[in-house]
């Protein structure tokens, strides 16, 4: 969800079903910035506020990542 502008390019934003900002998704279920080779974000320097409050490496992330069948190490 984007709550602030970060300067997130419009292409990669949608509206959800009650209007709010929130960044696109392509069929894979995952963000329309992540890279799907590196899985580095390609907009980093402009990334929504709450990935920048997303702690890399944090247990959630790790979670997440090991659910979606990617070693996080
Ligand atoms: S940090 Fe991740 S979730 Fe956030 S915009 Fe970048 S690729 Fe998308």
């Amino acid at each position: 969800m984007l709550i602030t502008d970060t300067g997130v390019p419009k292409e990669l934003i949608e509206k959800d079903q009650w209007g709010g900002e929130i960044m696109k998704r392509l069929d894979d279920g995952w963000c329309a910035a992540v890279d799907r080779d590196t899985l580095m974000c390609t907009i980093y320097e402009n990334r929504p506020w709450i990935c920048r409050e997303f702690e890399m490496a944090s247990y959630e992330c790790e979670t997440e990542r090991r659910d979606n069948g990617i070693d996080p190490h």
